[in-house]
């Protein structure tokens, strides 16, 4: 009897990963694992294996995959009502709104969806407050920008992007917007002009690599700013409700910026909500018909958004992501390997920066992924850890025991 060798059948992840490479756009390099269920901090692929998710969509599920009260409110809400646009109201925005703005203290937010739409939702705002409350001439104002920044995707955010790769082939570009190193203070007192009406700065920046700026920084600007009638815009997509171990991340540095950007887990990982928060000062230069979104404080991602600042708040995750953060750091910096360079952060938001003579964080995470742990590399050379932040210690001390397997 003789036998034929067939080639091994595709595995469901193989025939998962050939889909969605003949049919996306290829504008992403993901890690080769299909997921189909989550809860808490852990995820399961297709083939019934369970993760430890340490990226937690790029903190946007702070509170953990599918939340029970994130979800319940979701869900009521879809049973009652999911869309009105603006052009009538709702009976969630408003309170959203007003926990919001308590949360933040501020007087007034302006809901969008994505991190992007808030971002320009602020550009737009500072804009218009030089104009009006400057008298800078009209089509002259400027914006302070830092290297590395990330801000999001839109043609206008790319443009004073210094990621080559983030503008190239894109242009042209909207004008306005002025450059300098992040973390330098004098840069930044230099740059500022007559024209300038605002700072558009993350207080740590998350897709650069996790870059916390020196000691005083975000206070330093805070303070220029105020010293030459510039807007502090803080982007808080990312560092913001409770990542770095504190609520926003400014808070560190007692700062209250002028203009806080917050999106990401806003909507608890269910449902994209942002929003740009200010006081009447600089939310009042708009008028109806300014500025809008068609989705931005619907009544479902109001509710969303409501039950994901209550679990925020409730389960103190700021309290947790400082704690567990400060302990983890010690522990992976206590990690003897030959590749590692340094281990930095705030919070629960980490980056491991492996040696360049020990080539990228890339093979890092795929063999974490091989040990049960999803992580991302973010900028070739640093692997960043930043789980939900209801993650346990006890959670946190297996992860230890792969990630030192690998880092060794
Ligand atoms: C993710 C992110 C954005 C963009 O948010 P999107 O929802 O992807 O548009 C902007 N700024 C920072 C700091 C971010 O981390």
């Amino acid at each position: 009897m003789t036998t034929t060798m067939a080639p091994p059948a595709p595995s469901v992840t193989q025939r998962y990963l050939e889909e969605a490479e003949r049919y996306s756009a290829h504008n992403y390099h993901p890690l080769p694992v299909v997921l189909d269920r989550g809860e808490g901090v852990w995820v399961w692929d297709v083939e019934g294996n369970r993760y430890l998710d340490m990226l937690a969509s790029y903190s946007a599920v702070n509170q953990g995959h599918r939340h029970p009260e994130i979800i319940a409110a979701a869900r009521e809400q879809m049973d009652r009502l999911t869309l009105t646009s603006r052009a009538f109201h709702n009976d969630q925005m408003g309170p959203f709104l007003r926990e919001l703005c308590e949360a933040a203290g501020f007087d007034a937010a302006l809901p969008m969806n994505t991190g992007a739409e808030a971002v320009e939702t602020a550009i737009k705002m500072v804009r218009k407050w030089g104009y009006q409350a400057r008298g800078v001439p009209d089509g002259e104002a400027e914006i302070i920008v830092c290297e590395d920044n990330f801000h999001g995707r839109t043609t206008t955010i790319v443009g004073f992007s210094s990621e080559e790769q983030y503008r190239a082939g894109f242009g042209p570009f909207t004008p306005g917007f002025r450059v300098i190193p992040y973390g330098d203070i004098d840069a930044l007192r230099a740059a500022i002009g007559p024209n300038t009406v605002g700072f558009l700065v993350e207080p740590i920046q998350g897709e650069a690599g996790v870059i916390v700026p020196p000691d005083g920084y975000m206070r330093d600007a805070a303070e220029l700013c105020r010293e030459n009638g510039v807007a502090l815009v803080a982007d808080e997509i990312q560092t913001g409700l409770g990542r770095t171990g504190r609520f926003f991340c400014c808070d560190w540095e007692d700062v209250r910026p002028d203009v806080l950007i917050v999106g990401k887990a806003l909507g608890g990982g269910v449902y994209p909500v942002s929003a740009a928060i200010a006081d009447s000062e600089f939310m009042d230069v708009f008028r109806p018909g300014d500025h809008g979104s068609t989705f931005g404080g619907n009544p479902l991602g109001a509710a969303v958004g409501r039950a994901s600042l209550r679990v925020i708040i409730e389960e103190d995750l700021s309290r947790r992501s400082d704690e567990l953060g400060s302990w983890f750091m010690d522990r992976l910096r206590a990690i003897d390997s030959p590749h590692v360079e340094g281990v930095r952060g705030r919070g629960l938001m980490i980056g491991v920066v492996i040696k360049e003579s020990s080539g990228t964080a890339r093979p890092y995470c795929e063999a974490l992924k091989t040990r049960g742990i999803l992580a991302k590399e973010t900028h070739h050379q640093v692997v960043r850890f930043a789980p939900p932040l209801t993650v346990t210690r006890a959670e946190l001390e297996d992860a230890l025991v792969e990630i030192e397997a690998v880092l060794r």
